[in-house]
């Protein structure tokens, strides 16, 4: 029996674990931290053997595959080991792969990942396909593939599952756009965190397609100098494109072979330019897997939007609240701040990671009135901003900054929180930070 060792306990952990367990192999799952209650269940249900605490050494390097989990380095000793030991260590993604039967559409990018594969997910549902949405977000990919296999997949993946990818053949990929982003997990390499995003389309072929952002000088750079063998389909909002997608007039104009379709994008639910390109991305990939385009239309009109991604949150005295949490990195909030368009009193900070405001500037000058500073350091934010709005605020509660807010506020303004930055030092996640602001501006 080949043996399976499964590095981390988490969502992609279990789902690769019951997944190996039902193709045959002998499968020991190892976490150095604890393992939460639902999953030990989940693994004694499975009789799946599992330690927790510690990685057994001498066991996990008997292995004849290896998965890890995104979350550990490549550079941790362990994994080291067994790469040079020459054992296959791979990702959740490369593992459920070879298990599917069905086609799979891969999205990654440094933003707008999670909204375009929702968006996907939806235009192809409506259309009848019998389609599964994993990877990053909620469910794990192998946990499906094992449960329930579909005959698509709409897959979100980052940078560090396409770390351990070999084989893996998105038929459709999807790269939303690239800006700096967990370069600490890069050496601080940006051509490495570029190289690790243009993995997802390493293994295509003729016969598969790639979709991506034709205004990032960054992708199109790297395409010039590695090209790839799939079909090219570029979207753009600055120039017109002759197959893939463009923006005319207020138009969507796609054209795939000889066929167009055209779509309006003042009825677009999703605001914002960035979410004209996240729909130019989705809807191109519907088209190729024959979505109808009136179907296509009508779901683009009733998506209901995510979560924590400038999601409206209420009005209170014609104020429109705004939770934006998502936005962990400069360039999120580039976007966000270009579609406010009132007066803006912006909730920001967090744990920097090596921001650079300045690109921030001309919009904040434009924009912003007002700015509350929500992190435990938020020297960096003062030393950007400080001459350049009239007001800021530094607190370090959530319930706190949108009391503040609120005492700013007059009529017709907006109140953003859009934080660039991750949002561990006050929160849990972002989560938390977002469902935090929802609450206070509930009770205001
Ligand atoms: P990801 O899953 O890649 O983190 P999300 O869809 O969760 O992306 O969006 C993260 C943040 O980036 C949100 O604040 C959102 O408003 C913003 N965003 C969404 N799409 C794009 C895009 N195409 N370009 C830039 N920013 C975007």
């Amino acid at each position: 029996m080949k043996k399976l060792i499964v590095l981390g306990a988490g969502e992609s952990g279990i789902g690769t674990a019951i997944l190996g367990k039902k193709e045959g192999f002998e499968v020991f799952v190892s976490d150095r931290g604890k393992i939460g209650p639902e999953y030990r269940n989940v693994l004694e249900q499975y009789e799946i053997s599992w330690e927790e605490g510690s990685h057994d050494a001498g066991r996990i390097l008997e292995a004849d595959l290896v998965m890890k989990s995104p979350g550990i380095p490549d550079g941790v000793p362990l994994v080291q080991e067994l790469t040079g030991k020459g054992i296959p260590v791979i990702s959740e993604i490369e593992f459920a792969s070879r298990y599917t039967g069905g086609m799979l559409i891969g999205i990654t990018g440094s933003n707008g990942k999670t909204t375009t594969t929702m968006l996907t997910h939806h235009l192809l549902r409506n259309g009848g396909l019998d389609v599964g949405m994993a990877g990053n977000i909620g469910k794990s990919f192998a946990g499906m593939v094992a449960e329930d296999d579909k005959e698509f997949f709409v897959l979100e993946i980052s940078s560090f599952q396409l770390d351990g990818i070999r084989e893996f053949r998105p038929h459709i990929a999807v790269i939303t756009n690239i800006t700096p982003d967990h370069l600490d997990r890069y050496d601080n390499d940006f051509e490495r965190y570029i190289a690790s995003k243009f993995r997802i389309a390493m293994n295509q072929t003729e016969d598969d397609y790639l979709i991506y952002d034709a205004d990032d000088e960054v992708i199109t750079d790297w395409l010039k100098k590695h090209p790839v063998r799939s079909v090219l389909l570029p979207f753009s909002l600055e120039k017109e494109i002759p197959q893939g997608a463009f923006v005319k007039n207020d138009k969507i104009i796609l054209t795939i072979d000889n066929e167009q379709s055209i779509m309006s994008t003042d009825t677009l639910v999703l605001e914002g330019k960035h979410n004209v390109k996240n729909t130019m991305a989705a809807s191109l990939v519907a088209h190729l897997v024959k979505v109808r385009k009136q179907t296509i239309r009508e779901s683009l009109e009733n998506f209901q939007g995510v979560e924590h991604r400038l999601e409206k949150v209420l009005k209170i005295q014609n104020v429109q609240y705004i939770n934006d949490s998502k936005a962990t990195n400069v360039n999120a909030v580039h976007y966000a701040l270009d579609s406010m368009s009132a007066p803006t009193i912006w909730i920001v900070g967090g744990q920097d990671k090596g921001n650079d405001y300045t690109v921030l500037m001309p919009l904040v000058r434009e924009k912003v009135k007002a700015v509350i500073c929500l992190g435990i350091d938020n020297s960096k934010i003062i030393d950007a901003f400080g001459r350049v709005v009239d007001l800021m605020v530094e607190t370090q509660s959530m319930e706190e900054a949108v009391k503040i807010a609120y005492k700013i506020a007059e009529k017709g303004d907006n109140v953003l929180l859009s934080p660039a930055c991750a949002s561990f030092d006050l929160f849990e996640n972002y989560e938390d930070r977002g469902n935090q602001f929802k609450e206070a501006v509930k009770h205001l």
